[in-house]
């Protein structure tokens, strides 16, 4: 998970809702295909091309195969919340809305497939906490919660359980983006310079709009903490 900026809305979301808002509509089903198409575009370019959650890579798509828009907030009540509580007010709230990839690891399901309702301590739209300082991942993979952040127990639940980021499958593809830093370090004999570690970060993550690689969560992690060794 990193964190996300939210800038304004698109002008054809934003005009949009207005619309619907004055005609009294709430409701996700009502919303038209170019609001749609306009809100995928820019929350890619929020998010860098990558899952809110779990870091893969998402891209535009017609038929929901490649990414979904995800209510942080969900569109209805966790279990055992009243309804008439919760309102409707964020289903079209652009703060609210992030994309996720289609929510599969192989078998198991992941990010808001896996949620479904379960409320989130950690939200990468919302801090404190970042992600960026919350999180650590493990060598063999797996992403965790430092312990002295708050709410670590709820936070590490959300990543094991509700989100399920330590599917066998998402572990897999961390393992290798480690793996793949680890082999650019060895080739230095261990040790990066700061500029090496620059360029790394900029392939990752590059600083010029076009897409960061899938897992760079895990890369910045890494290059950053060798960074402020430096
Ligand atoms: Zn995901």
């Amino acid at each position: 998970m990193l964190s996300i900026t939210k800038g304004p809305p698109p002008p054809v979301w934003a005009n949009g809702v207005t619309a619907m808002r004055r005609a009294d509509q709430h409701r996700w089903q009502d919303i038209s295909k170019p609001m749609r198409d306009a809100a995928i575009e820019a929350l890619l370019e929020e998010q860098h091309h990558l899952c809110a959650y779990c870091c893969r890579r998402v891209r535009r798509s017609d038929t929901g195969e490649w990414c979904r828009i995800e209510h942080v907030k969900s569109r209805n009540p966790p279990k055992g919340v009243d309804a008439s509580t919760w309102g409707d007010q964020h289903i079209l709230d652009w703060a609210n809305l992030v994309l996720v990839c289609p929510g599969r690891a192989g078998d198991l399901q992941t990010c808001d497939r896996s949620r479904g309702n379960l409320k989130m301590p950690l939200n990468p739209s919302k801090p404190p906490p970042r992600p960026e300082t919350a999180l650590v991942y493990t060598r063999s993979g797996r992403v965790s919660v430092r312990d002295d952040v708050e709410s670590c127990d709820a936070i590490r639940h959300q990543l094991d359980t509700t989100l399920n980021l330590n599917a066998i499958g998402l572990i897999e593809q961390r393992k290798r983006v480690l793996m793949r830093l680890k082999k650019l370090a060895n080739r230095s004999s261990g040790r990066l310079s700061t500029s090496q570690l620059q360029r790394m970060r900029s392939e990752f993550a590059p600083a010029d709009g076009s897409p960061w690689q899938g897992f760079a969560s895990v890369a910045l992690s890494w290059i950053d903490r060798r960074l402020a060794r430096e």
